[in-house]
């Protein structure tokens, strides 16, 4: 568990004894969201009367200038807004079982320090677990193509539910989201298939309007010294100092990093848990869902639409193209998979 992840649990379970007090805490989460929208805020501010309404000296450069920041301003708040009012993609109800198959499944899986540790499950208990889990995918009528390091089909005991494909459980919020990415501290609230797009555009967006602002300050700067007034501007050439400091910092992490990151992450059709904790196919140790960098940057970004923070996924967020190495084995999952499922093979199929 990460060190914010801990922050989280700790405010969920002082908020589960102290309403009030849990609620104004939780809100307290918000602090790295906005402090970063001060600070961008105050940027744009003093970028329009500092660098453009005072040191530029040409009316055309000034309007280039207030053209390019404001249309990267306005692209990285839409984002961010797209981002934090997306709702998350929780798992639907629909991949819920019987109250009495989820009896059975916890009745063989070995229960220590209030949680359930399948870890210490026996070769017996993982071969029943197995089978109840079986039975669910059959009671709920959905396919799943991952399974866990042992084999088994994927069960959240938390939520009580199966899980689809890419689907992790959040500790910091206490719920599974469907191909989730992480949780991120800085905008308090899970990445995951709903935003994903959004949050890259954010990141995206912001880390240009870095850039340039930290690129065309540097005639400010300049001018600060040809000027030479250097009482009377002093405080814009503090201002500046702080602004190349912090800006230089922030657009390199997390911005910059992040960038870098992702962009690796998409080219192999990655989330960020999935590199730590690479998901296993069943029936098949050597596929993935790396369908080539074109698809993989499409199924995040989409079509004609990538540039814009618009809904333009083509993915339900529950089924994802699988890349078979073994195309024999292919061959039976699909078998397994027409035999268990009873809805429309284009709406439940998980393969390609
Ligand atoms: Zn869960
Ligand atoms: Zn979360």
């Amino acid at each position: 568990m990460s060190w914010y992840s801990k922050i989280y649990v700790a405010v969920r379970e002082y908020r589960a004894k102290h309403r009030n007090g849990g609620w104004i805490l939780t809100r307290c989460l918000n602090i790295l969201l906005l402090t970063q929208l001060f600070f961008l805020w105050m940027t744009l501010y003093f970028y329009i009367n500092v660098t453009v309404g005072y040191y530029v000296q040409s009316p055309v450069q000034a309007t280039i200038y207030l053209i390019i920041c404001s249309f990267l301003f306005v692209m990285s708040m839409w984002s961010l807004a797209k981002t934090l009012f997306t709702r998350v993609g929780r798992v639907p109800e629909r991949y819920r079982p019987s109250k009495e198959l989820e009896d059975r499944l916890k009745a063989v899986t070995p229960f220590e320090n209030n949680r359930y540790v399948v870890e210490k499950s026996t070769a017996e208990q993982l071969k029943q677990q197995n089978i109840i889990l079986e039975e669910m995918c059959t009671f709920c009528k959905v396919v799943v193509a991952e399974c866990d390091q042992v084999g088994r089909l994927k069960y959240c005991y938390e939520c009580g539910h199966l899980k689809p494909d890419r689907t992790r459980h959040c500790s910091s919020c206490g719920k599974c989201s469907i191909k989730y990415d992480h949780h991120c501290p800085w905008i308090n609230m899970c990445v995951t298939h709903a935003n994903y797009k959004y949050f890259l555009l954010y990141v995206i967006y912001t880390s240009l309007l870095v850039y340039w602002y930290l690129l065309t300050s540097l005639e400010g700067a300049v001018r600060y010294f040809i000027i030479q007034k250097w009482k009377e501007d002093l405080w814009k050439i503090l201002y500046y100092l702080f602004s190349f400091v912090a800006g230089g910092v922030f657009g390199y992490y997390p911005l910059g990093e992040l960038l870098i990151f992702h962009y690796q992450l998409i080219a192999l059709n990655e989330t960020t848990v999935e590199q730590t904790k690479p998901a296993v196919l069943r029936f098949d140790n050597a596929a993935d869902y790396n369908m080539g960098k074109w698809n993989n940057f499409r199924s995040v970004f989409g079509w004609g639409l990538w540039m814009w923070p618009i809904e333009s996924n083509e993915q339900d967020g529950l089924h994802f193209d699988i890349r078979y190495v073994n195309t024999q084995q292919r061959n039976r999952f699909v078998r397994v998979e027409e035999e268990q499922s009873s809805t429309p093979p284009s709406c439940e199929s998980s393969t390609s």
